[in-house]
Order: C-alpha cells, then sequence, then structure tokens
C-alpha cells in the first residue's frame, strides 16, 4: 500500500512537469495523495451563490450558472470579489472552483442563501511571495495563482466538517486549517496535506 501511495505521488509530480500545474499547490507535507476519477460538478438546473469578502463587508449574491452556462457577467463579479487585494489585481477565477464550493453546500445540507466568506481568493505572484517571505502557509506554486484556490469558511459551520465533506467529494485538494479555522479547496489533484 505505501508503495501504491508512492508511485501516485511521483506520477503527480511528473504531471507537474508536464504543465499539470494543478498537481502541486500545497503549503505543507502532502500527507495523502488520492488515486482515482475526479468527480464532476453536479448537475444541476441554477447554480446560486453568495459571498462575502469579511474585512471590507464587500458582498455579492448571484445566479453564476443557468441555461446550461456559466454566466460571463456574474462570474466578472466573482472575479472581482475574489480579487487580490493587497496588489489590487483582479484574476479569473475557475467557475468550476464556485461549483465546487456550491457542491459542498449542498452536501452539507445548507440552503443557498448561505453566506462564504472568502478569506483569500486569486493570488498575484507578488503577494504569494510575500506570504512565503512572511512564514505564512503559503505554497510556491499555489493554485490561489491560478484562479483555482480559495479559502473560505461558513459562520457557525465546523471547518473541520467542511474540510472532511470536501474530501469525500474527489475533487481536488482540500485541508483544514485550525489556526484560522478556515478551508482551503482547490481544483487540483485529490490530495490533502499537513497544515497547522
Ligand atoms: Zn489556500
Amino acid at each position: 500500500m505505501k508503495r501504491f501511495v508512492l508511485v501516485l505521488m511521483v506520477l503527480g509530480v511528473l504531471g507537474g512537469c508536464s504543465g499539470g500545474e494543478r498537481s502541486s499547490g500545497m503549503a505543507g507535507k502532502l500527507v495523502k495523495q488520492y488515486g482515482g476519477e475526479k468527480t464532476r460538478p453536479d448537475k444541476v438546473a441554477e447554480r446560486f451563490v453568495v459571498l462575502l469578502h469579511p474585512h471590507s463587508g464587500e458582498k455579492v449574491s448571484l445566479t453564476y450558472y443557468e441555461k446550461g452556462r456559466y454566466d460571463a457577467k456574474a462570474m466578472q463579479a466573482v472575479d472581482r470579489l475574489f480579487r487580490d487585494r493587497n496588489a489590487n489585481v483582479t484574476g479569473k477565477i475557475d467557475p468550476e472552483l464556485i461549483d465546487c464550493m456550491v457542491d459542498i453546500r449542498t452536501r452539507l445540507g445548507l440552503p443557498p442563501t448561505v453566506v462564504f466568506e472568502i478569506l483569500s481568493g486569486y493570488r498575484a505572484n507578488g503577494t504569494n511571495e510575500q506570504l512565503r517571505a512572511a512564514g505564512k502557509q503559503a505554497a510556491k506554486e499555489s493554485l490561489h495563482k491560478y484562479g483555482l484556490a480559495v479559502d473560505f469558511r461558513i459562520k457557525n459551520v465546523n471547518g473541520k466538517a467542511i474540510a472532511e465533506i470536501a474530501k469525500t467529494m474527489q475533487r481536488g485538494g482540500v485541508s483544514f486549517y485550525p489556526s484560522s479555522n478556515h478551508v482551503h479547496v482547490d481544483i487540483g489533484n485529490i490530495r490533502t496535506w499537513a497544515t497547522r
């Protein structure tokens, strides 16, 4: 079994070499690289999400997917809320990252109106380097730089429980950060890592 896990780790690294930067982006030591197929977003008629940037109070409520397609205007509003406020740069957020959050919400049995508190969305390269220099838990090839990762929490919902549910989805990387009580979710390889 140990050898099997090791092989998967090597495959993950190789994937990174061939341009699959989604395989890296961990802030801590890899605990487990999972095998198997990644799951796809739930098939639903429409997708609604409420996002809050708690520090500024900025909030959006959006139907970002309906009639079989993502709404470009709504996704622009997502990009804006997820922007790097340190560098003042707006990046592109992959809509499937928001799908992942919505599907987590569904599995938690929470209503669509529940508020996601976004602590970190898109991160410009300089900001990520600053975080690393300050000793913060940020990976060099952080998936935040590619609009594929988010750090969030939901008021009155245990972050560890959110992370456990997210892991069962097999959609990407998940880790719970007890020191700040937030969950990191990304749509890279299916894995988890040690945090503090
Ligand atoms: Zn993160």
